[in-house]
C-alpha cells in the first residue's frame, strides 16, 4: 500500500472510531445534574452507563447560579434531571421545565428527602423568604437517602440495566455508612464547649443535629450580598461574647470581610469548609462526595480541638 492510501485508510479509521464513541455516548441515559455533590453521587451510582452533565460549575456560587443558554442543549437532551430541590435550583428548574423533553424523569433530592416539617429555617434562610436551608446532603444519612433515590430514578429512566444500579447504589450505601459512623466519632472526639459552628456561609444546619455540634450562627445576610459594617460590628461583639474557637468560610465566597471580622474579634479565621465544591482536582482520589466531607470534618476537629483518627483509612475515590 502507498504512504498515501496508508495515509487515507488510518483518517477513515480514526473517524469511524470517533463516530463510534459519539454514538455510544449518545445511546447512554442521558442525566443532567446540579451541584458537584449531587453529580458526584449520581455519578457513583451510573458508572459508565450513564452520560452525565452536572451544571452548576465548582466555585461559583450555587445559590444565585443562573443557568446560560448553551445549558439548554443539555436540559433538552436529558431523561433525566436530578437535583436537589428545596429551592436550591429555581433558575435551573425553569429552564429545565420549558425544554422537558417528552418522557424525561425530574427528580428532586432534597423534597423526596425530607417533609414540610423538617424544613429549617435560620438566619441566611429566613421562614419569612419561604426557601428552606437546603443544604441536606452534608448530613450522611440524608445523602444516603439521595443515594436510594438516585438509584430508583436511575432504574425507572434505564430499567434494562436495573441490576447494575442496584449493585453499585449498594456498594456506596456501605461506603456512606462508614463514613456517617466516623463522623460521628470523629465529631464526638471536639470538647463539648468548643462543639459550636460560626460559619460565613450557613451550610450546616442540617449536619449538626446529627453530629452533635452547634450552630451558632451564619454571617452572610438572605440576599448572599456582604454585610453591613453595621452587622459586622454586631457580629464582632458576637464572636467576643461567646468565645467560639474559629469561624469559618468557604472558597466560594470571599474572605476579606472575614479575614477582618476574625481580626477584630481576635478568632480564627479558617476558609475551606466546602458544601458543594469537591476538593482536589478532577479525577484526584479525594475529588468525591466522600471525600468533601472527610476534609470537611478533618478541618473541624483540627480547629476545635479533637482529632480525626476515626476518619483513617476511609477511601474517598470514586467506584
Ligand atoms: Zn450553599
Amino acid at each position: 500500500m502507498k504512504t498515501s492510501q496508508f495515509i487515507i485508510v488510518m483518517k477513515v479509521l480514526v473517524l469511524f472510531f470517533i463516530l463510534n464513541a459519539q454514538a455510544q455516548a449518545a445511546s447512554k441515559l442521558q442525566v443532567v445534574t446540579t451541584v458537584a455533590p449531587i453529580t458526584n453521587l449520581v455519578k457513583n451510582i451510573g458508572g459508565d452507563l450513564i452520560q452525565i452533565k452536572g451544571i452548576v460549575p465548582e466555585g461559583t456560587n450555587s445559590h444565585t447560579f443562573e443557568p446560560s443558554p448553551s445549558d439548554i442543549k443539555y436540559l433538552a437532551a436529558a431523561d433525566l434531571l436530578i437535583y436537589n430541590g428545596l429551592h436550591l435550583e429555581i433558575p435551573t428548574e425553569k429552564l429545565a421545565n420549558a425544554n422537558r423533553k417528552k418522557g424525561a424523569i425530574f427528580v428532586k433530592l432534597g423534597d423526596g428527602t425530607i417533609g414540610k416539617k423538617e424544613w429549617q429555617f435560620d438566619f441566611s434562610f429566613p421562614e419569612s423568604d419561604g426557601h428552606p436551608n437546603p443544604h441536606l446532603w452534608l448530613n450522611v444519612a440524608h445523602a444516603m437517602k439521595y443515594a436510594e433515590l438516585i438509584r430508583d430514578a436511575l432504574v425507572a429512566a434505564d430499567p434494562a440495566n436495573q441490576e447494575s444500579y442496584e449493585k453499585r447504589a449498594t456498594s456506596l450505601l456501605v461506603r456512606l455508612v462508614t463514613l456517617d459512623k466516623a463522623i460521628i466519632k470523629a465529631m464526638a472526639t471536639i470538647p463539648k464547649d468548643k462543639r459550636k459552628l460560626l460559619t460565613y456561609h450557613d451550610s450546616w444546619a442540617y449536619f449538626c443535629p446529627r453530629y452533635g455540634c452547634e450552630v451558632i450562627g451564619a454571617i452572610q445576610p438572605s440576599s448572599f450580598a456582604d454585610p453591613s459594617p453595621r452587622e459586622m460590628a454586631r457580629l464582632i461583639d458576637q464572636l467576643k461574647a461567646q468565645q467560639v474557637p474559629a469561624i469559618f468560610g468557604s472558597e466560594v465566597f470571599p474572605s476579606k470581610i472575614m479575614n477582618q471580622i476574625g481580626k477584630e474579634a481576635g478568632v480564627k479565621f479558617i476558609s475551606t469548609l466546602r458544601d458543594d465544591d469537591l476538593p482536589g482536582e478532577d479525577g484526584a482520589p479525594e475529588n468525591s462526595y466522600i471525600g468533601m466531607m472527610l476534609e470537611n470534618v478533618r478541618t473541624m476537629t483540627k480547629v476545635l480541638g479533637g482529632n480525626s483518627s476515626a476518619l483513617e483509612g476511609i477511601d474517598p475515590s470514586n467506584q
